[in-house]
């Protein structure tokens, strides 16, 4: 991204411009996405929950 106010090139997720001081707004993007639990964790996850629901 270049800063609007004197045309410095920014790295697009640049909070503020280097040169100016100019600052931005955060952008709308969607958020960073959670970490996705491997294959592994699921299956330990299941298995946890197993136990729980044979008592019950
Ligand atoms: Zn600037």
């Amino acid at each position: 991204m270049e800063c609007y106010t004197c045309g410095q090139k920014l790295p697009a997720d640049a909070e503020r411009c280097t040169r100016c001081g100019q600052r931005f707004k955060p952008r709308p993007t969607t958020p960073p996405a959670p970490a996705k639990p491997s294959l592994l964790d699921r299956l330990k996850g299941k298995l946890g929950k197993k136990e729980d629901e044979e008592n019950g």
